[in-house]
């Protein structure tokens, strides 16, 4: 395949914008390759800008469940446009959005819309502070919270890929009360509530980490985030900015059946267009500014646009049998991947919630962040890159989850098991 469009284009960014891309993980510098450049999306397809064709498995990196360029997400922002871009004011499509999320998700009594899922965890922290007045918040490591100061530290998605521990920019005291603990230990969230217990504001977590690579929870481990956080007076919240409307319309709260305080939302919500939001108990909205005192606000939340193509996209998902066909096609890849792996006699681990999945290239069990570091990342550089010129476009880094949409089709899922199997044949091999 040649992408000689996409080089001159990327030569060209390199001097105008950090690195030629807008988020880090894009520059696809983990997979040792040069980004592509895309021209449009149809379905579960991406063309990029010297026409090639690829099946996409990164979905804007989880919002696109429907697939790229959904006429109902289209007409949605075609006719929310004709009647302008943004008013600063309320729109009733707001409060549809707000009922709808309220009405499927079982945390939340009322919501705030923002524009982003890094929005929606510095909100949801500051809140849980204020209602606690504490100040401590223990995350997990390996799991990422969009690019809030005092959540980057051993943080997933990108500083997994770029093994950046915390960022410079940071100063010490803005991180002075996260703790980092290892995800699905029982013993050191135990030991840590013992010693700091009334001081601790909140648990985020990724109720199903995506960021270090799809882990899902161990047995009974959110239950006891759920406990332990209510014994010591600490609100739970889940970052469900991926699992959100992925895992079921009621995320993975109500897959799991553990409800927490605080929910945080993005990607799904706003269909593609930019959308984060935060919601849970009204006792603790309650305190929201204006109603309270705890402030957050944003020129563009509510964004008609936005609202308009996460509405669109909701109602899709809202329609009977939707879940079970989405999540038919991530089985049978899962299944497509397990043969390949059998026959090529490979024990590399594949984990699949629902319908994300990663192949991490490493034999041991993956359990958390560091596990997750046992794979080998330059192994899965040239499986990405061979799989690029099979006409699959993977995220490009080991640490990140594989998204399958409502577009992708048995054809899609053949296709790409079948590169699956010749690339792992052929890295065997070599
Ligand atoms: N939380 C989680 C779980 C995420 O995966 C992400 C982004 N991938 C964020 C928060 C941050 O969202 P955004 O990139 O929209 O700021």
């Amino acid at each position: 395949m040649e992408r000689i469009r996409s080089q001159l284009f990327y030569k060209k960014a390199l001097e105008v914008i950090p690195g030629g891309v807008n988020s880090p993980v894009r520059a696809c510098k983990a997979v040792k390759a040069d980004p592509v450049f895309f021209e449009r999306g149809e379905g579960a397809y991406l063309i990029d800008v010297d026409g090639n064709r690829y099946i996409d498995y990164v979905c804007s990196w989880g919002p696109l469940i429907l697939g790229h360029a959904h006429p109902e997400v289209i007409a949605g922002v075609y006719f929310a446009s004709k009647r302008g871009t943004s008013f600063g004011a309320p729109t009733w499509q707001e409060v549809e959005l707000a009922e709808l999320i309220k009405n499927a998700v079982p945390s939340i009594e009322k919501i705030r819309l923002v524009n982003s899922g890094t929005e929606a965890t510095m909100s949801a922290i500051r809140l849980a502070r204020a209602y606690t007045n504490r100040k401590k918040i223990i995350k997990f490591e390996g799991c990422y919270h969009g690019h809030v100061d005092a959540l980057l530290v051993k943080a997933g998605s990108g500083l997994a890929t770029f093994g950046i521990p915390a960022s410079p920019g940071v100063p010490e005291e803005l991180t002075a009360h996260t703790l980092n603990l290892p995800f699905n230990d029982f013993e050191k969230v135990k030991e840590v509530f013992e010693k700091f217990g009334e001081e601790i504001a909140a648990v985020i977590v990724e109720p199903v980490p995506a960021n270090m690579g799809v882990i899902p929870p161990k047995e009974g481990f959110l239950k006891f985030l759920r406990e332990i956080t209510q014994q010591y007076g600490s609100l739970l919240i889940f970052d469900e900015v991926i699992t959100g409307f992925r895992l079921g319309v009621g995320g993975a709260q109500e897959a799991y059946g553990v409800i927490p305080d605080l929910t945080c939302l993005g990607k799904i919500i706003g269909g593609g267009l930019p959308v984060g939001a935060y919601g849970g108990k009204a006792e603790i909205m309650n305190l929201v500014a204006p109603e309270g005192p705890v402030y957050q606000a944003g020129t563009l939340s509510g964004n008609p646009i936005a609202v308009a193509a996460g509405l669109a996209t909701l109602k899709e998902l809202l329609k009977p049998g939707t879940y079970e066909r989405l999540n038919l096609m991530a089985e049978l890849l899962e299944k497509g991947i397990r043969e390949a792996l059998e026959d090529l006699d490979l024990n590399y681990r594949l984990h699949r919630v629902g319908s994300m999945l990663t192949l991490f290239f490493t034999e041991k069990e993956v359990i958390d962040f560091e596990t997750a570091l046992s794979c080998d990342t330059h192994l899965f550089a040239e499986f990405w890159q061979r799989m690029l010129e099979k006409g699959v476009y993977l995220p490009p880094s080991q640490f990140e989850a594989w998204f399958v949409s409502l577009a992708h089709k048995e054809k899609e899922i053949e296709k790409t098991v079948e590169a699956v199997y010749k690339v792992l044949k052929k890295l065997r091999k070599d």
